[in-house]
């Protein structure tokens, strides 16, 4: 059975990697690694492109040392991006040297938005085999967002005050950081909190009433205060707060793993630390509260720490008052 997931897989690492991502993302070669499967009419004409699929998953995920091929990965390997791993129960995982939370076999791995261009992926088995892959971690561009006529309290020459109320929020968020599930609730992957236009895309480098500040940390979708806010998956919410100095109304939800969602600005939080949501669930509102300009969604995505792209788990949004979700 892992056999056949890894040759899936090995495809899917190449078709995934680009999956959401803008147009500020140059194409990438991997992204013709799709492969039409069950449908035997198209065999014939599909070999090559299965075989050059191959080939390219192949350069991209060097496998060294893994005869029994027992270790499935799905996901972007690419800056900003989170694979999702599938070994053998008991295995012990490890990323640049970083232990993994694995659960029966489960584990994420993420990669950073100034990720280098090589991680190593150590997995050992209860046996005591040890499988090593260097994964390639592609590269992507990360354009200048200038953001003008912001509060001006809101980004720089904060009084003692707000620097108390900063503080504080900050303890908060860093309690809600203290514990994570088990439970891989991220495996039935993600879907768009709220659907609308993309108005500012993860990892952008942010420019706020002149002063440089620190890259963009997730994505915001544009929608009317009010516009409901969907949990992308299931998870245990940690956090649910509705005046932030920052972020305004906030909520955190837990995906397991060590894979945390945040939602900013919202204007209703429907909510309250502890509990249990499913996908799909309404957990609030989008409002304009905190650090914002005007009504949108934002979303950001960390694991163990490191902010990733939400855009790409999340794949293609739907069309505007499709069924998405
Ligand atoms: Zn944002």
């Amino acid at each position: 059975m892992v056999r056949t997931a890894l040759a899936a897989s090995l495809l899917a690492i190449g078709g995934c990697a680009v999956a959401g991502a803008n147009e500020q993302t140059p194409a990438a070669p991997e992204s013709v690694a799709v492969a039409p499967e069950d449908d035997a009419a198209a065999d014939a004409q599909s070999n090559a492109g299965y075989d050059a699929a191959m080939a390219a998953a192949d350069e991209r995920q060097r496998v060294f040392d893994d005869p029994a091929e027992s270790v499935v990965l799905k996901g972007g390997l690419v800056q900003g991006g989170l694979a999702f791993g599938e070994t053998l129960p008991g295995a012990k995982v490890t990323l640049d040297g970083e232990p993994v939370m694995v659960n029966d076999g489960r584990f994420i791995i993420g990669f950073g938005r100034d990720h280098g261009p090589s991680a190593l992926l150590v997995v050992t088995h209860v046996d005591g085999s040890v499988v090593r892959r260097a994964l390639d971690i592609g590269d992507r561009d990360f354009p200048v967002d200038r953001i003008d006529g912001l509060d001006q309290s809101k980004v720089s020459g904060f009084t003692e005050e707000q620097l108390k109320k900063i503080g504080e929020d900050k303890e908060k968020k860093t309690a809600a950081r203290r514990t994570t599930d088990a439970a891989p609730y991220w495996a039935n992957g993600f879907s768009w909190p709220v659907t609308g236009r993309i108005s500012g895309i993860f990892g952008s480098q942010r420019i706020l009433n002149g002063e440089a500040k620190t890259p963009h940390s997730g994505v915001d979708v544009a929608a009317p205060a009010g516009t409901p806010i969907k949990a992308p998956a299931a998870g245990i919410v940690r956090l649910a707060e509705g005046d932030m100095y920052f972020e305004g109304g906030l909520v955190f939800i837990d995906h397991g793993q060590w894979l945390e969602s945040a939602f900013l600005h919202m204007s209703r939080i429907d909510v309250k630390p502890g509990d249990k949501v499913e996908a799909g669930q309404v957990i609030g509102a989008v409002g304009a509260t905190g650090r914002a300009t005007g009504p949108h969604m934002h979303w950001s995505l960390k694991w163990m720490g490191t902010l990733v792209d939400p855009a790409l788990v999340a794949g293609d949004m739907p069309q505007a008052g499709g069924a998405g979700n």
